[in-house]
């Protein structure tokens, strides 16, 4: 499932993404690349460069960039001499721990912006997010097989989620979990975290004028350099994606030197017993959110961007709402359980369907 969610997403990416025809800058050609083998997802980069040894050399750097955060970032899987988020999951709870000094950057990151999401995103949730995750995987092969979580399995769970019991101490890259049973799940914000980082150095390489699509998050580089003011980004259908046309989409955003980022509930997900159960987890009902069905985010960074897609996906239409307005620099469009599409005012100013163009 997840793999055919993230082609049906490249293809509408690069059909999003096809040249502005008669303006184009004849000095440079648009190319475009994409690998499978990090975040759970296909990542795309398309870019304006006077030569393809420009754009190779670029996106080369930029998918080595992917591939070492991707193995810092697994709470999955252990590699030979890196001190990633499953190592420290395993280690922290026996005492202090070293940890790779990318995996205390994005967890001081998530301190310092977890408080600004109304208790939405919790990234100390992994004990609660682990009982989803098997039940997902078992699902997976076994739909009949299996049933979901109890309450009581998860209320358990849900004794041991407090990231202040998590002790960071960055002079020396050392994280200590207080409470033994405390698991640290970064599924919300390691993937836009990580194309920003690799979006902000491709912004000071040799080929500016891009744009990165990884799953749902896109960092959006400098203008496309054929004529046209804005690059185009998708924002998709749920429904469409889950019956499989790519095509489906709901709007379009045009947009340059941004992030865009997408939390819904056709990303990941079961069906078991016709109920289908996706993998974004209320910390209050430690249940699948379902007050909406899509949340888009637009700001800056695409890490903020990300925690804040998942916040906003958590919190009821109004009152997401009322939070978003209430951010600096942060836009949103909704697309609510009856399809409704709502979007903030400057969302509005990108928006296709509001007469907005890339021109
Ligand atoms: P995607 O992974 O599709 O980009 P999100 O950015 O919304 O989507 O992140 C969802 C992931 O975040 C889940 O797979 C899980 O690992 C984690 N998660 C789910 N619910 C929460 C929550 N309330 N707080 C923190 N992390 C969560
Ligand atoms: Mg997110």
């Amino acid at each position: 499932m997840r793999r055919r969610v993230s082609l049906v997403i490249a293809l509408y990416m690069l059909l999003l993404c096809l040249p502005g025809g008669a303006a184009a800058e004849e000095a440079y050609e648009r190319f475009s690349m994409s690998f499978f083998n990090t975040f759970d997802t296909i990542i795309t980069i398309i870019g304006y460069a006077r030569e393809k040894a420009v754009f190779e050399g670029v996106t080369q750097e930029a998918r080595r960039r992917f591939e070492s955060l991707h193995e810092v970032f697994d709470g999955y899987n252990a590699y030979e001499g890196v001190k990633n988020l499953y190592y420290m999951n395993q280690q922290a709870p026996k005492g202090p721990v070293e940890v790779d000094p990318e995996l205390m950057s994005l967890l001081l990151f998530c301190k310092e912006a977890q408080p600004h999401t109304n208790g939405t995103v919790n990234v100390a949730l992994g004990a609660v997010l682990e009982i989803w995750h098997a039940f997902r995987e078992d699902a997976e092969y076994d739909p009949e097989g299996v049933s979901p979580p109890s309450m009581e399995a998860l209320r358990e769970a849900a004794k041991h989620v407090d990231f202040d019991q998590v002790l960071l101490e960055p002079e020396t890259n050392t994280v200590t979990y207080l409470d033994p049973y405390t698991r640290i799940d970064l599924g919300s914000v390691a993937k836009g975290y990580a194309a920003q980082l690799v979006g902000e150095w491709m912004m000071e390489s040799g080929m500016p004028s891009f744009i990165l699509s990884a799953g749902g998050n896109v960092v959006v580089g400098d203008p496309p350099l054929d004529g046209r003011l804005r690059w185009g980004v998708g924002v998709q259908d749920p429904d469409g994606v889950i019956f499989g046309d790519p095509d489906a989409n709901m709007d379009v955003l045009f947009v340059s030197g941004t992030s865009v980022v997408t939390s819904g509930d056709y990303q990941r997900y079961v069906v078991v017993d016709g109920m289908r159960y996706h993998h974004i987890i209320s910390p209050d009902t430690l249940m699948p959110a379902d007050t909406m069905r899509a949340v888009t985010i637009v700001t800056k960074d695409s890490g903020w961007s990300d925690i804040l897609s998942t916040a906003v996906f958590v919190m009821p239409y109004e009152a997401g709402r009322v939070f978003v307005d209430s951010l600096e620099g942060v836009e949103a469009l909704w697309v609510l359980n009856d399809h409704t599409v709502e979007m903030t005012e400057g969302l509005r100013a990108m928006a296709k369907s509001e007469g907005a163009t890339n021109r």
